[in-house]
């Protein structure tokens, strides 16, 4: 990788031998390899003893939680905040753990819904849960660095299922308690509302 680093740069423009550029393309290299960590991770050494058996019904949320992306289009990065949330049928997820599953996605080369969508299955397959429901909103630098529909460079996805897709008080509860500061998403399977990254150029 290092190699071709070294033959960016100067494709660039640049000189790939001038001090500043000297340990770039080893610096890119570690950079790209954390970025996409994500191949790597094993989603069930991840969740390794924190699945546990409990009498609970009511939705369990965790909002806010941050996260970086690399746009497949153009190996930028997308960023910003995702809520999850579940109603689970016996089992529950260590709350600690949904970051970490939104990392393992996240550090991957991604669109926003096919993201969204990751997460919310991921947690389907592994507690069943009554309902899941996953909103992420992000800007995406493709967008807003290009100055390309700047003021669209802002993008919500949602992946509801189960009882938020199915009960309309349900989902709101949860709109509600995420305090959405745009549009309610659109409910669907990775639905954008705003204007992500489709890579038209
Ligand atoms: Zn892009």
């Amino acid at each position: 990788m290092q190699e071709l680093i070294r033959r960016l740069l100067a494709d660039l423009g640049e000189d790939p031998t001038r001090e500043g550029l000297l340990d770039t393309p080893k610096r890119v290299e570690k950079a790209y390899k954390f970025l996409t960590s994500g191949y790597d991770a094993d989603i069930d050494q991840v969740l390794n003893n924190a699945l546990f058996t409990v009498d609970y019904s009511e939705m369990v949320i965790v909002k806010d939680i941050d996260f970086y992306s690399l746009c497949e289009h153009h190996l930028l990065p997308f960023f910003g905040k995702c809520h999850v949330a579940y109603i689970p049928t016996d089992k529950v997820i260590g709350l600690s753990k949904i970051p970490r599953i939104v990392d393992v996605f996240a550090r991957r080369l991604q669109v926003q819904e096919r993201l969204t969508n990751q997460i919310a299955n991921t947690i389907r397959d592994k507690i069943a849960p009554v309902g899941v429901a996953v909103v992420m909103e992000a800007t995406h630098l493709c967008m807003s660095m290009r100055g390309v529909e700047k003021q669209n460079s802002f993008a919500v996805t949602s992946a509801m299922a189960g009882a938020f897709r199915d009960n309309a008080r349900t989902r709101m509860e949860f709109l509600e308690l995420i305090k959405l500061g745009h549009a309610s998403p659109v409910i669907g399977d990775g639905t954008a509302t705003g204007m992500a990254c489709i890579g038209e150029d």
